[in-house]
């Protein structure tokens, strides 16, 4: 055949039109794979990774999520290193540890001082994605913000201890749609400073949180008006829902409903609560469990609406979907309230990625950390190149691809007192331990060991009985530590 012929001579034969048509298929794929895939990410506060039904631990009612599992890469192993808000967070957007970013506790006015905050010199993996010609949206909480004075004025911000704070435009990372507040916990009456906003008159709602934020997701997916991002650009959208953090009773009625009869007899089902004993961490259990599941089964229901949208835009194909949670939530568990601890209720988060047709749907059990979503990421989106050199997470996008590449041995875990950078509790958790090791000023050094295997529920510490697995799990430790230049290892023992 001559490769000067016409297109109609071409399609004249049979076997010509079967070339024709595979051609044209490999442009169309080449012109689909030349665009980057979009991004929404999507991570409630405080959803541990129990509470998802299809792992059958917390009796959770999560259609959504047990669907989108069903067509996701699931990772069952998922941490937050330093399980509590804006360090997940800061984490998150640098790809860095906190003593390299510098959000060292939660963002508040106590922590202000120590220079606690997002720094706007980090590039952040939406700063690279801003760069490479995205639209980018972030809607609800951001927390990377330190408050300053005269504080915002609104419920949670006293003048002996503030937490909300604006973000103004120049610290936002490349997200030019903006619909954020700092910290704010009152689900029913959120509030938000929108794109254009000025820090003195912030946007109050009366709506649920996620039902609202799910409402302005789907505009911006539809790109109603041609109001939201540009049509011709990839973009990326963080939906950042508060709930099913505290309180718990501010849930709607609806999805406390779908849990009658049930009382806390049915519904905690972990051991290591105190289901009936009068101690605090069994009384809150009791109290709150039902709301802090209707909570989540609430996140579902919005999450669900999210993706029906982008499967009816027909976006589904073109669009990551990652949903994960910046820490999880004891909720009595060893009489622990919420997170900020080394066990797994409040370490461990949901981890799942969708992406049809490049993503095999499956469980794997790697053990991911924080700072590795954005290399990871990044690289799944092809800018794999872009990735900044201070980033210290590692990227496992050739293993959600093919299922093959470099394992890490462990995660780490920290907790870093306000102001004190040096000292505080560090930790290990392996595939079957996990490690936590406690400095504080005047106090012998704490050392408490688990053996997630034998144990799942965490109920003895057995470092006593296991000096060898302390030593050789302190080794691995040290090296996560040095590598981080995490200044606790030159802490004397007291
Ligand atoms: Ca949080």
């Amino acid at each position: 055949m001559k490769s000067n012929c016409s297109r109609r001579e071409f399609l004249r034969t049979a076997a010509g039109s079967l070339v024709a048509l595979s051609f044209a298929d490999s442009l169309l794929a080449r012109s689909r794979s030349a665009k980057p895939p979009n991004l929404v990410f999507v991570f409630p506060d405080q959803m541990r990774g129990q509470a998802l039904g299809f792992m059958n631990e917390d009796p959770v009612i999560t259609p959504n999520l047990d669907n989108f599992a069903s067509k996701s890469l699931v990772l069952t192993k998922a941490v937050s290193n330093y399980p509590v808000c804006s360090p997940f967070r800061a984490m998150l957007m640098t790809g860095k540890y906190p003593h390299a970013n510098k959000v060292l506790s939660n963002c508040n006015s106590r922590s202000a001082p120590f220079g606690c905050e997002l720094q706007e010199s980090d590039r952040c993996w939406s700063d690279v994605l801003k760069d490479r010609g995205y639209s980018l949206g972030y809607i609800g909480k951001w927390h990377l913000d330190a408050p300053y004075k005269p504080y915002v004025k609104c419920e949670n911000n006293r003048p002996s201890f503030a937490w909300n704070e604006w973000c103004p435009p120049n610290r936002r990372h490349g997200f030019d749609f903006w619909y954020s507040y700092g910290t704010y916990d009152y689900h029913f009456t959120p509030m938000y400073w929108a794109t254009d906003s000025p820090r003195n008159k912030p946007i109050r709602v009366k709506q649920w949180g996620p039902e609202h934020e799910a409402d302005l997701a789907i505009k911006y997916i539809r790109n109603e008006g041609g109001r939201y991002r540009k049509a011709n650009r990839p973009f990326a959208l963080v939906i950042s829902m508060n709930p099913p953090h505290t309180p718990y009773q501010l849930v709607p009625k609806k999805y406390v409903d779908m849990y009658e009869p049930r009382t806390y007899k049915d519904l905690i089902n972990r051991p290591n609560v105190n289901k009936e004993g009068d101690t605090p961490g069994g009384k809150l259990a009791r109290r709150h469990i039902k709301n802090y599941l209707a909570m989540v089964t609430g996140v579902d229901d919005q999450f669900g609406r999210v993706l029906k949208t982008l499967k009816h835009e027909g976006l589904e194909n073109d669009t990551i979907v990652v949903f994960t949670s910046d820490h999880g939530n004891c909720l009595g568990s060893h009489e622990h309230a919420t997170k900020n601890v080394h066990y797994e209720e409040s370490m461990r988060v949901p981890f799942l990625i969708r992406w049809p047709g490049k993503i095999r749907p499956r469980r794997d059990d790697l053990l991911i950390s924080t700072p590795d979503i954005y290399p990871t990421l990044l690289e799944l989106m092809g800018f794999g190149k872009d990735i900044p050199e201070q980033v210290q997470g590692t990227s496992h996008a050739s293993l959600f691809l093919t299922g093959k590449g470099k394992r890490p041995a462990s995660q780490l875990y920290i907790w870093v007192p306000v102001g004190k950078p040096a000292w505080g509790r560090r930790g290990l958790r392996t595939h079957r331990y996990t490690l936590m090791i406690s400095k504080t000023e005047g106090k012998p050094v704490e050392y408490v060991l688990h053996d997630n295997v034998n144990d799942p529920y965490q109920l003895k510490n057995v470092a006593d009985e296991k000096p060898d697995v302390v030593a050789e799990l302190t080794r691995e430790l040290e090296k996560w530590l040095r590598k981080n230049n995490d200044p606790w290892l030159s802490v004397e023992k007291a």
